[in-house]
C-alpha cells in the first residue's frame, strides 16, 4: 500500500484553489504525517512550504508523484479545531486554501528554515511588547451596576454556543463587563480571546485588562515585530497565557482551552480583511465559537444592522446597557446650520464662540474631521485646472507643510505648483479643508491654547501616537483635531465639546451602507464628549439640517436609526435581507476586465437554478481608474446564502480557468463584501 500526501502550497502561496499529491519524504516515520504539519516540497522549479491536508492511498493524477523533501514539524502547526476552521473558511470565501493557511501562519513559520532555538527561548527580552507580564496584585474593579451584572450572569449561565450582542452606549461600562466575564473564565482554567479594532491605538485598553486580571496577556497586532507576534502566538498555543487581545488576525491564534470570545466594537470595518483572503473576523469568530461550543459576546454602541437582524431572528441574544456608568450623562447634541453662516476655514463663527467658552472654562475640545492634509483639492480660479491624479479618478490632496500634492489612493506625490499648470497665472487656491488647515486656522484663532493634531500624517513616526495621546490625557493639550483615528475607543475624560466639521459626509454616499457607517461614526465621535463628571456637548455642522437621518439620530439615537434603516433594507432587499458576492476585475486595459466579467456572467448565469441568484453588471467600479488600472465588478445577490454558495462553488474554479493566461488581469471574489467599491 502506498501513502499519498495531499498538500496545500502555502509559502509562497499560489493563486490556485487546488492542492497537490506527493509521496512522503524518504525515510520519514509515517506516523508523523498528520494533517497540519508543514513539509518542504518541490514545486515547479522552486521549493515551497506546504501543509499536509490529508493522506490517501491512491494518487489523484496519473503522472508519477514527486517526493516531498522534508518534514518540518513533529506536531501540526494548527490544532485540529483551528485547522478545520481554516479549511471551512477557504470553502466559504472561495479563496485558495494555501493562501488562507499562509494568512493564519506566523511569519517565522512561513520561512523555509526552521525558526532557530534562540527566537524560541528569548521570549523575555525580545518580546516585551507582545507578552505582558502580570502585575503582582489585581486591581479591584468598580461594583458592577445591576444592568452590568445581568450581562455577566447571562453569559455565565449560557451553555455551549451562544452569541450575545451587547448594545451599550459609549461609556456604559461594556469593558468592565468584558473584564468580569473574562476573569471568571480564567478562574475556571479557560482561555479568552478578545478582538479589538486597532490595538496599537489603544494601549490603555491592554493596560486596563492587565491590571484588572493580573495574569500575563498576549497582545497581537500589526505594530509588533514578527518575532514578538510569534512569541505571543506560541504562548497562547502552549496555554501559558490565558488571555489574547488582538486585532483581526488574532482570530487565528491557537487556544487549546478557549472558553469565551469577545469582539469589541463589532461594527468596526477593520475586522474585515480588504485584500487577499477577504475574511470577516467577526463572522469567522462566530463560526469558531460555534465549533468550540462556547459563548461569544459582540459589543458595540452602534451594532451593525446584520447583528441586529440576527437578534430579530432569534440567533443572537440582545443585552443592553442603556445608561452611562458612574455619574456621566449623555452629551447634548445640536446641529449647526452652515447655510448663511460666516465661515472661518470651514468652521462657523457661532461654533467658534462655543469652542472659546469651553476653552476658557479649562476644558478640552475635540474637532473631528475625517480628512487629512491641508485641502482636498487645489484649483485654479481662472481656468478649469484642478489637482487631478494622473493614475486615479481622484483629486490629489494639497499638503501645505511639505508643499506637495498627494493622492491618497495610489500614494503618488509631487511638488505642488505655485502657478497654475493650466494657464500659468498665480491663481491657485486650496478648496475645502483638511485637518492640517484646521490646525493652522485654530492656532491662529486661539494662540493661547496648545493644540494637537492626530491623523495618519502626524502619527507616522513610531511612538508619536502615544506621545500625542499623552498630551491630551495629561490635559496639556486643550484642542484636539483628529480623523477617525480618535473616533473610536479612546477615553478623553476632559473633553466636553466635540465638533463634527462635516456631518453631511456619508448622508449622500453611493453605497447602500453609507448611512449606516455615517450614523455609527457620528455616534462614536459624539461618545467622546463628557465621559466623566462634566456634561458633554456635541455640535454637528451641516448644510442639510432637515435631513431625515439626522433627525432620527438626534431624536431617538442609534436604536431609532437602526430600526428605520432595517425597515428600509427590508424593502430594498439589501443585506441583511440578502447575501452578496462581488466579483472584481481590474486591468490596465478597460476592455480586458469588462470582457472577463461578461464571460464570467455568462458562466454564472448558466449555474443559477430557478432564478435564485440575481446577477447585476458588469459595471465600472465607483472609482473606475485607480493606480492606472481600470476596475469593474459583477454583483451576485441572493435571498439565501446557500443558493449563493451553490453557484460560487463550481463558478470559482471556472473563473480561474477563464482568467488563466491573462497576465494583466487581476480578479478577486469578495463573499459578504462590506462595500461595493
Ligand atoms: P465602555 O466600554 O462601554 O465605553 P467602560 O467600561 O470603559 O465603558 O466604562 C466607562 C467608564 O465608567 C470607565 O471609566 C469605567 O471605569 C467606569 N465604570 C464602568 N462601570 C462602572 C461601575 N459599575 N461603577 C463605576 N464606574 C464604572
Ligand atoms: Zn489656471
Ligand atoms: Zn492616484
Amino acid at each position: 500500500m502506498i501513502l499519498v500526501l495531499q498538500i496545500a502550497v502555502v509559502s509562497p502561496p499560489i493563486p490556485l484553489r487546488q492542492d497537490f499529491d506527493y509521496h512522503p519524504p524518504l525515510g520519514v516515520d509515517c506516523t508523523l504525517l498528520v494533517p497540519g504539519v508543514r513539509l518542504l516540497i518541490p514545486f515547479g522549479r522552486t521549493k515551497r512550504i506546504g501543509i499536509l491536508l490529508a493522506t490517501a492511498t491512491e494518487p489523484r493524477i496519473q503522472t508519477p508523484l514527486l517526493h516531498a523533501l522534508e518534514l518540518l514539524d513533529t506536531t501540526p502547526v494548527f490544532p485540529p479545531e483551528l485547522f478545520s476552521l481554516l479549511r471551512w473558511a477557504a470553502e466559504y470565501y472561495h479563496h485558495p486554501i494555501g493562501d488562507v493557511l499562509f494568512t493564519a501562519l506566523p511569519a517565522p513559520l512561513r520561512a523555509q528554515k526552521k525558526p532557530s532555538k534562540r527566537t524560541r527561548t528569548q521570549h523575555h527580552n525580545t518580546t516585551t511588547e507582545s507578552l505582558l507580564p502580570a502585575p503582582s496584585l489585581a486591581e479591584p474593579g468598580p461594583r458592577l451596576s445591576s444592568d452590568q451584572q445581568t450581562v455577566v450572569d447571562a453569559v455565565r449561565e449560557s451553555r455551549g454556543f451562544q452569541c450575545f450582542l451587547l448594545e451599550g452606549v459609549t461609556g456604559s461600562g461594556k469593558t468592565e463587563v468584558y473584564m468580569e466575564i473574562v476573569r471568571e473564565k480564567i478562574a475556571q482554567g479557560q482561555q479568552a480571546l478578545i478582538l479589538v479594532p486597532e490595538i496599537g491605538l489603544t494601549p490603555q485598553l491592554l493596560d486596563r485588562f492587565r491590571r484588572r486580571l493580573a495574569v500575563p496577556l498576549a497582545a497581537l497586532h500589526s505594530g509588533l515585530t514578527d518575532a514578538a507576534r510569534y512569541a505571543a502566538w506560541r504562548a497562547a498555543a502552549d496555554g501559558t497565557v490565558s488571555v489574547v487581545i488582538g486585532t483581526r488576525s488574532a482570530l487565528f491564534t491557537p487556544l487549546p482551552r478557549l472558553g469565551i470570545i469577545v469582539i469589541d466594537e463589532e461594527h468596526d470595518l477593520s475586522f474585515k480583511q480588504w485584500e487577499g483572503f477577504r475574511y470577516h473576523a467577526r463572522d469567522l469568530a462566530l463560526v469558531r465559537a460555534q465549533r468550540s461550543k462556547i459563548p461569544i459576546l459582540l459589543g458595540s454602541a452602534t451594532p451593525t444592522l446584520e447583528s441586529l437582524h440576527n437578534v430579530e431572528l432569534g440567533r443572537f441574544r440582545l443585552l443592553r446597557l442603556q445608561q452611562r456608568a458612574g455619574a456621566a450623562q449623555p452629551p447634548v447634541v445640536r446641529l449647526v446650520d452652515l447655510r448663511n453662516q460666516t465661515l472661518y476655514h470651514g468652521l462657523a463663527e457661532v461654533l467658534l464662540n462655543i469652542v472659546k467658552e469651553h476653552l476658557e472654562r479649562d476644558e478640552q475640545v475635540l474637532i473631528f474631521l475625517n480628512r487629512r492634509g491641508y485641502a482636498p483639492v487645489l484649483r485654479c480660479d481662472e481656468c478649469a485646472w484642478s489637482s487631478e491624479c494622473r493614475r486615479c479618478d481622484a483629486r490629489m490632496t494639497f499638503h501645505r507643510r511639505e508643499w506637495q500634492l498627494r493622492c491618497h489612493h495610489c500614494g503618488t506625490q509631487t511638488q505642488a505648483p505655485r502657478t497654475c499648470p493650466g494657464c500659468g497665472k498665480v491663481t491657485l487656491h486650496p478648496v475645502g479643508a483638511g485637518t492640517e488647515r484646521l490646525e493652522d486656522a485654530l492656532i491662529k484663532r486661539f494662540p493661547a491654547y496648545p493644540l494637537v493634531r492626530i491623523d495618519r500624517d502626524s502619527t507616522s513616526r513610531r511612538g508619536e501616537m502615544e506621545r500625542l495621546l499623552e498630551e491630551v490625557h495629561s490635559g496639556q493639550a486643550r484642542i484636539l483635531i483628529g480623523t477617525q483615528m480618535v473616533a473610536k475607543g479612546h477615553d478623553f475624560p476632559q473633553v466636553t465639546l466635540v465638533v463634527v466639521v462635516h456631518a453631511d459626509r456619508g448622508l449622500f454616499g453611493p453605497d447602500f451602507r453609507d448611512t449606516e457607517r455615517f450614523a455609527q461614526l457620528l455616534v462614536q465621535v459624539s461618545g467622546r464628549a463628557g465621559r466623566a463628571e462634566k456634561l458633554g456637548q456635541v455640535l454637528l455642522q451641516t448644510r442639510s439640517p432637515d435631513h431625515p437621518t439626522l433627525h432620527t439620530l438626534l431624536g431617538g439615537g442609534y436604536p431609532a436609526f437602526a430600526k428605520e434603516a432595517l425597515a428600509e433594507r427590508a424593502i430594498t432587499g439589501w443585506p441583511p435581507y440578502s447575501a452578496l458576492a462581488l466579483l472584481r476585475a481590474e486591468s490596465a486595459d478597460r476592455e480586458v476586465s469588462m470582457a472577463f466579467l461578461h464571460k464570467a456572467k455568462a458562466q454564472a448565469t448558466a449555474l443559477v437554478q430557478n432564478g435564485s441568484v440575481e446577477i447585476n453588471g458588469p459595471m465600472p467600479s465607483p472609482m473606475e481608474r485607480r493606480v492606472g488600472r481600470y476596475r469593474a465588478q459583477l454583483l451576485l445577490q441572493s435571498e439565501r446564502r446557500t443558493d449563493l454558495q451553490r453557484v460560487l462553488h463550481p463558478w470559482t474554479p471556472a473563473l480561474e480557468t477563464l482568467a488563466a493566461g491573462r497576465r494583466s488581469l487581476h480578479w478577486s471574489l469578495d463573499v459578504d463584501p462590506v462595500d461595493l467599491l
